[in-house]
């Protein structure tokens, strides 16, 4: 069964081939981190722009590479939510129309459910429901409770800033550049000593059995203390206080919610999981909880791209699930659904 992938959603083009869910055929990823970071974030004009620019480039890659012809695709799955509505439509337009020109079924997917399906690419099992879903991403931050396909019911959200955000934001504070999250990390592995944090421990006082997320608090401390050590800072150390703090909070909410569900498989994604860091708390979270956590194999699969797409509406169509021509690309996040029971 082939999976044709498309992905459009923020700031990366993105076309994949994928067999069966599983085997990546091609995953081609265009991102237009350089046309943003003089602005330290995304502009939506310009990303929307950009994907109309560069889809047709990125589909022939992408075609190229997995030796397929149009007529071998069984099912096309694309990106309609959330996002930059300007990007989403772009994609969806390129999906009605391939639609329409090769007559194959079309699954609409929303590509947050999207990220916790990256973790199935290459790997052996199958989803194994229920599952907690880990998102940490630019976007967004939150864990579901992944009751099965298509059926998701949020357990934690994030207050105000999404941790990538504030990864980006604070690089921006100290003028580090974009996005902010490769950036923290590869300076805080300059910093080795150990001292007393920098940071107040977030959400500190939040009751045992509540779950929850919150970043623009330490972006705004992290902000004061610059300004009141410009001439004397220490950019690695800062950088670690940040990172660890950030990561001490997501660590301690993930323990909560397999304390609190007492489910023991964990799927996470989204771009700030590329962090090697993070990477070896969840490692050691899951030998103390005695739980699986899984997260993408490598830094393509983490952020947006269009594999886990097509990974995603795989599962859908061997499920019967299609949807028509008249699907509607939304910037809205819908925390909670049930896609069979619509
Ligand atoms: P996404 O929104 O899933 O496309 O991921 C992009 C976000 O991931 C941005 O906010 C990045 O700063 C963040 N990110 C990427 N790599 C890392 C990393 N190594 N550590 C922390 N955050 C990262
Ligand atoms: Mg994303």
């Amino acid at each position: 069964m082939i999976g044709l992938g498309i992905e459009t959603s923020c700031d990366e083009t993105s076309i994949a081939f994928v067999e069966d869910g599983k085997k990546i055929l091609s995953n081609v990823v265009y991102s237009q981190i350089e046309e943003h970071n003089k602005f330290y974030g995304i502009v939506p004009e310009i990303a929307s722009r950009s994907h109309l620019i560069k889809i047709n480039e990125v589909y022939e890659k992408a075609l190229e590479e997995s030796k397929l012809s149009p007529k071998d695709i069984d099912y096309i799955a694309v990106t309609v939510q959330p996002g930059l509505i300007g990007s989403l439509l772009i994609g969806g337009q390129f999906a009605k129309t391939f639609c329409i020109l090769y007559k194959k079924p079309i699954i609409d997917i929303n590509h947050l459910e999207a990220h916790f399906y990256a973790n199935f690419l290459e790997r052996k099992e199958e989803p194994n429901y229920p599952f907690l879903g880990l998102l940490l991403s630019g976007g967004n931050t939150a864990i579901y409770v992944v009751e099965g396909l298509g059926k998701l019911k949020i357990l934690a959200n994030t207050q105000d800033d999404a941790i990538g955000e504030a990864f980006d934001k604070v690089a921006s504070i100290l003028e580090l550049g974009y996005p902010g999250g490769p950036i923290i990390e590869k300076k805080s592995k300059e910093y080795s000593n150990t001292t007393n944090s920098l940071f107040p421990k977030i959400l500190k006082d939040l009751p045992e059995n509540q779950i929850s997320f919150s970043f623009s608090g330490i972006k705004t401390s992290l902000l004061y203390y610059v300004r009141k050590n410009q001439s004397k800072l220490d950019i690695p150390y800062i950088c670690y206080e940040f990172q660890e703090t950030c990561f001490e909070l997501v660590l301690r909410m993930l323990k909560r919610a397999i304390q609190i569900t007492n489910i023991k498989t964990v799927e996470a994604g989204g771009g700030v999981l590329a962090n090697q860091r993070l990477r070896e708390l969840l490692d050691e979270l899951a030998k103390k909880t005695h739980t699986k956590i899984y997260y993408p194999k490598n830094k393509i699969l983490c952020t947006d791209n269009a594999a886990m797409v097509a990974t995603l509406g795989y599962y859908y169509y061997i499920n019967h699930y299609t949807t028509d021509l008249n699907f509607v690309p939304s910037s809205k996040i819908i925390n909670s659904y049930s896609k069979f029971d619509s």
